[in-house]
């Protein structure tokens, strides 16, 4: 007899980072994603840390399916691969890419088959489809699991924007396709901003004031998220108005520009973009220079401006550097040293609180309750997240189905522990 189709987080359920989800039946294996965490300074020498897959044997059959290129969703993958010896790898066009740029900094190899919004993924008797959701970085999938009589709409980061100027939103439609005729419906949402209430803002809502930033500071540095491309386009588009050029320094943001030209979710237009050693003074240079560290990493380009480390480039009295991107907390002491060391040099800071130029990935409270009248789960689970994020987002989920004694979910609500089925 067939067994029960068993779900086990290794990472990313009560800590943030390290995704990892196993879908396992009949001794084989379906794995979401595997990525690293960032270790705090507890943890003095580690570079990062993996999900342990040592549980798992090293000659059973797995498929392995990424849901994004975010390094705590794929960071990992040259090990994964080096363990497993019967592996399927599948990723989007983009985030294929994105791990082979890893294989090419190391000695592994394997053949990447990448899927489109069309593709269909068999695993036992189920389905597995793509979905598009919208996130901070592009090509951002949930999965939809189906099999005669249960649907699971497995949804790692995403948000809900119905405004960005470059994508759709999410398909909720092709999820209601997909999985509205299932006895058993099952939902397992990201719970990372579950503190935040309202509704995450729109990608498409930070156009405005990015442009006034580039439009009113001939000189301008630039911090963000080198993979948030979309607010990379947003400022290309700014630059092309604006008749500037655009100065990359950092190797990360060169490297995810050139993989997302490569595989046209960048549009260049006619922008011309120059690595450091390509410009002849920085002194004179007018335009956007997007420098990467925006956490204050020690080895990042905007904590070498602040110490003056880059020999090329001087901060000038009245310089604009911006910050279009969030603190990730337990980053606050470094960044604001960075800010006063920019300040001493007559920098201006300019941040998410002075203007509208960062947008989260991940949906707010309000968001979630749009996913919950748009797809009718029966059941549902918190996923990725703090042990809080999960408990809130359970409780919060609790709240919307008793206000609505019709909620089909009101039969079983599930909060998943780390290494729980
Ligand atoms: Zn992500």
């Amino acid at each position: 007899m067939s067994q029960l189709l068993k779900i086990t987080p290794f990472g990313g359920v009560g800590e943030i980072g390290s995704n990892m989800t196993v879908f396992e039946k009949d001794g084989e294996y379906l794995i979401i994603d595997y990525g690293i965490l960032f270790p705090n300074e507890d943890f003095f020498d580690l570079k990062y840390l993996i999900p342990n897959i040592q549980d798992i044997p090293r000659d059973a059959k797995v498929t392995l399916v990424f849901s994004h290129g975010h390094e705590d969703h794929i960071g990992g993958f040259i090990h994964i691969i080096n363990y497993f010896e019967n592996i399927i790898v599948w990723a989007s066009n983009f985030t294929a890419a994105l791990l082979r740029k890893k294989m090419e900094e190391s000695s592994e190899f394997i053949r990447i088959n990448t899927f489109s919004l069309d593709s269909r993924i068999k695993f036992k008797d189920f389905y597995i489809d793509p979905i598009h959701v919208n996130h901070s970085i592009p090509e951002t999938h949930g999965l939809c699991f189906t099999s005669n009589d249960i649907g699971i709409f497995f949804c790692s980061d995403f948000k809900i924007d119905h405004q960005s100027p470059y994508e759709e939103p999410i398909d909720s439609g092709k999820i209601n396709r997909l999985m509205g005729d299932k006895k058993l419906r099952l939902g397992m949402i990201d719970s990372t901003n579950i503190l935040v209430e309202g509704k995450t803002r729109s990608e498409g809502e930070l156009v405005n004031d990015i442009e006034e930033l580039v439009a009113g500071n001939k000189r301008l540095f630039v911090t963000l998220f080198s993979s948030n491309i979309h607010r990379i386009q947003t400022l290309i588009n700014a630059a092309q108005k604006h008749k500037r050029k655009i100065a990359l320094v950092g190797r990360s943001v060169r490297t995810y520009i050139n993989v997302a030209t490569d595989t046209n979710v960048l549009d260049k237009k006619n922008v011309q973009i120059y690595t450091p050693d390509q410009v002849d003074d920085f002194n004179k240079f007018e335009g956007i220079i997007i420098l990467t560290g925006s956490q204050g990493d020690y080895f990042g380009a905007l904590r070498r401006l602040a110490d003056n480390e880059i020999r090329e480039i001087n901060l000038h009295e009245g310089d604009t550097v911006a910050f279009l991107s969030k603190t990730i907390p337990g980053n606050e002491k470094k960044i604001y040293k960075i800010y006063n060391k920019l300040t001493a040099q007559g920098a201006n800071i300019v941040t998410a609180r002075d203007k509208l130029i960062h947008a989260s990935g991940h949906p707010g409270q309000e968001d979630l309750v749009w996913l919950n009248n748009n797809v009718s789960f029966t059941h549902y689970i918190p996923i990725h997240g703090e042990t809080l994020f999960l408990k809130r987002h359970q409780e919060f989920i609790q709240q919307q189905i008793s206000k609505n004694k019709h909620h089909p979910c009101g039969k079983l609500l599930l909060y998943l522990n780390r290494q729980q089925t």
